[in-house]
């Protein structure tokens, strides 16, 4: 997994600006050619950057130092003596991603290239901070021990959680978020406590710029991520921004209501899509109709034996499923709605093909080129990737920003 091809068809629209636009994103730019054009000298990566031979050699210099470009020997130009080529080291740093749920927390760590190195996951006791701090800070060091790499060369850690965060009401709906984390500075209490710098995201967002870094969304600038994580969350980018709104709780999908007068859902709502179309609510279905099942094995176990309880299920959750991709379409206008997440593959396969999509939709255009929805590629590694991908990006990678 590489996130090569999305860089060698963005770089041509991003330029940097010698007029000191900022001295961070010039960086980045050059990174980022060279991460795509690899090896390049000098006077083509101020050529292909708009930016001075100056400027490139003083913005080399530093990537040098910092270990992340090397010199690769010289290459005959055109004219003139052979210029000093420079290449991309991909394991020269790397960043951790953690997903974290009620009830298991797991970590991916990734190189620079977006390819993952180390994947685990560990049950939860409970649900508690304390729990929750002493899983991760032991995942993390595992991940970096097992990998072999150098503490010095940790970018840093994408925390990655349900959301919504601060929100008294919808925060404890149903045990699908993180209960009584509400007034933790999360961000800080886990830089502590890893030693590293720290991002916080919602499990739907990251799963969104993982996608778009490694997987179907590559090449995407506006789409959403449908996740089933715990619950239900949508991840927005939008003109290559992820969406938060005002208090980065944008996209709780989970929470609309698709059924007047429905099923009471935990938030207080009533026909929440929710209820009706993820992992809970499948599980839920089944323990009404007595059919035992208690975890995705036994969702996809069931679901090769054709189950005529896990069927209706998938009926009905896809009617709702199919009404809310058409209030996202009319919204948001996106390229294309992806649906993953913790949900096993074969089950999101079986939604993607029984979903009726409105006609009502700005989506249903006659010049399509890829279909109105996707499935997601990275399974349920995608958001704690995500989470780690968000760091990489923030050091690397002027093309996707995290919050315009
Ligand atoms: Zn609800």
């Amino acid at each position: 997994m590489t996130v090569e091809s999305t860089m060698a068809k963005r770089h041509t629209s991003i330029i940097g600006g010698n007029a000191c636009r900022n001295r961070s994103h010039n960086r980045r730019v050059v990174l980022d050619f060279v991460r795509a054009n690899e090896p390049a000298g000098r006077a083509e990566i101020a050529r292909s950057c708009g930016l001075s031979v100056q400027a490139v050699s003083n913005i080399i210099e530093s990537l040098e130092h910092d270990g992340l470009l090397q010199a690769d020997g010289h290459r005959l130009g055109a004219r003139g003596k052979p210029a000093l080529q420079y290449r991309f080291d991909p394991d020269r740093a790397f960043s951790v991603g953690v997903e974290l749920r009620p009830d298991v927390a797991m970590c991916a760590l990734i190189n620079l290239s977006g390819e993952m190195i180390f994947w685990e996951q560990s049950e939860l006791a409970d649900a508690s901070l304390s729990c929750a701090i002493e899983a991760v800070s032991n995942l993390v060091n595992r991940a970096i021990s097992a990998s072999g790499r150098d503490q010095k060369s940790w970018l840093g850690t994408g925390i990655v959680m349900p959301g919504p965060f601060g929100v008294s009401e919808i925060s404890f709906a149903g045990g699908t978020s993180l209960p009584g984390w509400d007034n933790v500075d999360i961000r800080r209490v886990f830089s502590e406590a890893l030693g590293c710098e720290v991002i916080v995201e919602n499990d739907a967002t990251a799963a969104a710029i993982s996608e778009r870094m490694s997987g179907v969304a590559r090449g995407l600038d506006s789409f959403c991520f449908v996740y089933f994580g715990t619950g239900l969350g949508l991840g927005v980018i939008s003109g290559g921004h992820a969406q938060g709104g005002a208090m980065g709780n944008a996209g709780e999908i989970g929470h609309v209501i698709t059924a007047s007068g429905g099923l009471s859902c935990a938030c207080g709502n009533r026909g929440c899509l929710e209820m009706y179309a993820s992992r809970a609510s499948a599980l839920r279905y089944l323990s009404d109709s007595g059919v035992a099942a208690a975890n995705g094995n036994d969702l996809s176990a069931l679901l090769r034996e054709n189950s005529p309880v896990l069927s209706s299920w998938l009926d009905r959750a896809a009617e709702h499923l199919s009404r809310a991709i058409g209030m996202v379409e009319n919204l948001l206008d996106p390229e294309a709605v992806i649906l993953g997440g913790v949900m096993p593959e074969p089950i999101v396969a079986a939604l993607v093909a029984r979903l009726d999509l409105p006609r009502g939709s700005v989506s249903n255009r006659k010049d399509r080129t890829i279909a109105r929805v996707l499935q997601g590629s990275s399974g349920r590694h995608t958001a704690a990737m995500g989470g780690a991908a968000m760091i990489v990006h923030q050091t690397i990678t002027p093309s996707i920003t995290v919050y315009s």
